[in-house]
């Protein structure tokens, strides 16, 4: 049965997402007296929630738990009264305001506005192999996975930080540890760089792609190749038991696209030094509008400025 505007559920300001983006805007928008109900979407805490440790947000000077720090955000945004709900926003109108929203394909609401803090996604390189041997030797969360991988030779492909700190993380486990860097150096920051390279069970295979996977049922062995294309070629193979992605992440923005314009690589397009969107009373904070910097410590930020953006577009027409 579809509702009518005038009986279904209404808010002021819906949010979007759970990661530092989303709750640090609940926090913000609640302590406003805005009544923001928050949708924790797929991955409840966001990508943070998979992070062992998190050494670089500001107030921690001993690092702490990606998962208590999730925790700890969102009973804050709880204890100013934010409505933290399980669910996820399945489809959406933008076309006109008050914006119509869909949540697990059933229940309809509308809201005034909205912030989308929907984050990012892992990449995957687009082997048939990885598909192969999805839960089979094949993933992109070392955190969550890399227990089953104890005493056992892995691989982490990527060059960035995600890589090398994966690649720390995998080292305390595995009994070694590849990782394949396509281009000759590392991205990461150089602190990162220095406990990889410095590592002694961490062996970097710079200039080096991955060409597909082997096993019988579970992950075997990897098929690499090093200076592909250039004369001196060279196919390789690694024997390993897990295979582990970390080349990026891809913006969660799909929902939005129809009506939002996005860049490129699929990120929010915003108004510079804003999280204003192409639509007033549409705001985008966090990963998912963020193509540069995708920094927990940053996400939060552009939350904060979300809900003041919020707050300012809610008085300026007078709801
Ligand atoms: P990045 O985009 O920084 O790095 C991606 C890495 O994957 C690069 O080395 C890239 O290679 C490689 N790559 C991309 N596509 C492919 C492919 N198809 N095949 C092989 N290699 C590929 O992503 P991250 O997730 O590492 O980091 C994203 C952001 O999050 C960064 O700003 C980073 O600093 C931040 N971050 C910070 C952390 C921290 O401070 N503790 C922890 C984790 C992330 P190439 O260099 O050749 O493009």
């Amino acid at each position: 049965m579809r509702l009518n505007q005038q009986t279904m559920e209404k808010h002021k300001c819906l949010i979007i997402g759970s990661g530092p983006a989303g709750y640090t805007a609940a926090i913000y928008t609640s302590r406003a007296n805005l009544k923001p109900v928050l949708y924790e979407g797929i991955q409840p805490g966001g990508q943070l929630t998979i992070t062992a440790e998190v050494e670089n947000f500001p107030g921690y000077p001993a690092g702490i738990n990606g998962l208590q720090m999730m925790e700890d955000l969102k009973q804050q945004a709880q204890r100013f009264g934010a409505e933290v709900r399980s669910g996820i926003v399945t489809a959406c109108d933008l076309s006109k305001n008050p914006f119509r929203f869909t949540i697990d394909g059933q229940k309809e609401l509308i809201a005034d506005t909205v912030i989308i803090c929907t984050g990012a996604s892992a990449k995957y390189l687009g082997l048939p192999d990885e598909a192969k041997y999805s839960g089979k030797g094949v993933s992109a969360c070392a955190t969550c996975d890399g227990f089953f991988y104890r005493r056992k030779p892995v691989a982490i492909v990527g060059g960035g930080d995600s890589a090398c700190e994966e690649a720390l993380y995998l080292a305390g486990l595995a009994s070694k540890v590849y990782l394949i860097v396509r281009k000759n150096h590392l991205r990461a920051s150089q602190i990162m760089q220095d406990r990889v390279l410095n590592h002694p069970k961490i062996e970097v295979l710079f200039n080096t792609n991955t060409l597909g996977l082997f096993g019988e049922e579970f992950v075997e062995g990897a098929h690499l190749v090093r200076f592909k294309g250039e004369p001196n070629e060279e196919k390789f193979d690694v024997a390993i038991d897990g295979l582990f992605l970390a080349i990026g992440h891809r913006p969660n923005s799909e929902a939005f696209k129809h009506y939002l314009p996005v860049d490129a690589d699929g990120y929010i397009k915003t108004e510079w030094g804003t999280t204003r969107t192409a639509i007033p009373g549409v705001f985008a904070a966090g990963d998912v509008a963020d193509p540069r910097y995708q920094q927990a410590v940053v996400a939060a930020a552009m939350g904060c400025v979300a809900a003041k953006e919020v707050e300012h577009y809610l008085n300026n027409i007078k709801i």
